[in-house]
């Protein structure tokens, strides 16, 4: 806990109560301005974003831990999270300062505001970060039960090895888009349950999966594990993940190496950063895990955070998007620490701009439930809109959008919106 996520902290920019990016947040993302010129790295607050890269370049981003070497000037995430904690915390604790509502640097010099702030509205965010490496785990266990009982049944729900590692496959960093970029339907291999012969065509069976992803800080050299107590020291930051899933695809195609094509057509994130010091005032306790791991996966102290998280729907005919899950951060049973302990302990390296993605997040509870294929029991009980339609999986001209938010006392540090519309197959 610091003095940059305390609650009583104001900004002279007008924040509302429900917006995502009060002064306690400030999540790091990069956009491009609408009027067109290079991409530049900015902070949120409120519906503003400061445009740090117009900072460096006045020579006002003075970080003790710098010196001379520039964070702002490549249009993505990567040096300053490769530049570590120190770096990190200490160009937060400067940007907090500027923009507080006792602070006259901006506050007081219109013309530097006017060249130093933009409106969201004016902006098109691209991706934050060049992702190397992307990794999906799986580690919620209600998710890994209700998708085991429906393969497998309940008795073997649970595969052997998942209480004891955190369970995760690589994915592709290539396919990784922002917020706003449209999912066409993919075409790809099935094998419907009561068909002879596989077919091809366009996914019958398209979904969401509702996850976060952190961003890697300071890697790790080939073949030098990262200890569990190290771990947080190399995460940067979390956003909101979108695991788009072709079911049918992936049912036929996923024995024995694990999703592929059903996976890797695209994956949605949100564009702001969360920084892990942004979250502090919300860490909390996971799951209480049985059995006890084995040492190089114990960790001491609180590993999760409470992050409210929900996903809407919204069809063509609908006026509103429709709420159809609520869950949360803290029902993951692995913590950030132990999957990156887990990653690196046969000595694979990490880098700075990987990506590493928590798994479908879902609760107990039927409406907590982060996917299509457990909302609607693998379509056995497809849900209703209130629009009087009916959805087991996704059509087409649907729009998913992922949310979510901590919340504070008056203030909630959010980490906006990942939103996808389902466009139909090429033809
Ligand atoms: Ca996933």
């Amino acid at each position: 806990m610091n003095e940059t996520t305390d609650a009583d902290l104001r900004s002279f920019i007008p924040v509302a109560a429900d917006s995502h990016f009060p002064i306690q947040n400030l999540p790091y993302g990069v956009f491009r301005r609408l009027a067109g010129g290079p991409a530049s790295i900015g902070v949120a607050i409120g519906d503003q974003i400061l445009d740090l890269t117009f900072l460096e370049n006045q020579g006002m981003i003075n970080v003790p831990a710098l010196g001379k070497y520039r964070l702002f000037d490549r249009g993505k995430l990567n040096p300053l999270m490769a530049a570590g904690k120190r770096v990190w915390s200490e160009t937060r604790a400067l940007l907090s300062r500027l923009l507080r509502s006792d602070e006259r640097t901006l506050r007081d010099d219109p013309a530097l505001r006017q060249q130093a702030l933009v409106s969201m509205n004016d902006v098109t965010m691209l991706l934050p970060a060049e992702i190397g490496d992307y990794t999906d785990f799986y580690s919620s266990r209600e998710h890994a039960t209700n998708v085991g009982t429906m393969l497998r049944g309940p008795e073997n729900a649970l595969m052997p090895n998942w209480l004891h590692l955190p369970v995760a496959y690589h994915g592709r960093a290539s396919s990784i888009v922002v917020s706003g970029t449209d999912v066409v339907r993919p075409h790809g291999q099935s094998k419907p349950d009561k068909a002879v012969e596989p077919i091809f065509g366009p996914s019958r069976l398209l979904d969401f999966e509702l996850e976060m992803a952190v961003f890697v800080g300071p890697g790790n050299d080939l073949g030098h594990p990262i200890p569990v107590t190290e771990a947080e020291d190399h995460l940067f930051g979390l956003v909101l993940l979108n695991d788009w899933s072709a079911r049918d695809i992936q049912a036929w195609e996923y024995a024995p190496l694990g999703p592929f094509l059903g996976k890797n057509f695209l994956t949605t994130i949100s564009p702001w950063v969360v920084p892990l010091e942004a979250l502090e005032p919300f860490r909390c306790a996971g799951p209480a895990q049985a059995p006890i791991p084995l040492p190089y996966l114990q960790a001491m102290g609180q590993g999760a955070f409470d992050i409210h998280l929900e996903v809407l729907l919204q069809a063509t005919t609908m006026p509103q998007p429709s709420c159809i899950c609520r869950s949360n951060f803290n029902v993951l049973y692995w913590s950030l620490a132990q999957q990156v302990a887990h990653h690196t302990v046969n000595g694979c390296n990490l880098r700075p701009g990987d990506l590493l993605a928590s798994g479908t997040i879902s609760g107990s509870t039927p409406d907590s439930f982060g996917s299509l294929l457990e909302l609607s029991w693998r379509g056995t009980k497809p849900m209703s809109l209130p629009n009087g339609e009916q959805r087991a999986f996704l059509q087409d001209a649907d729009r998913i959008t992922l949310t979510g938010w901590c919340q504070g006392a008056g203030y909630r540090v959010g980490f906006g919106e990942a939103i996808g519309k389902v466009q139909p197959a090429h033809r």
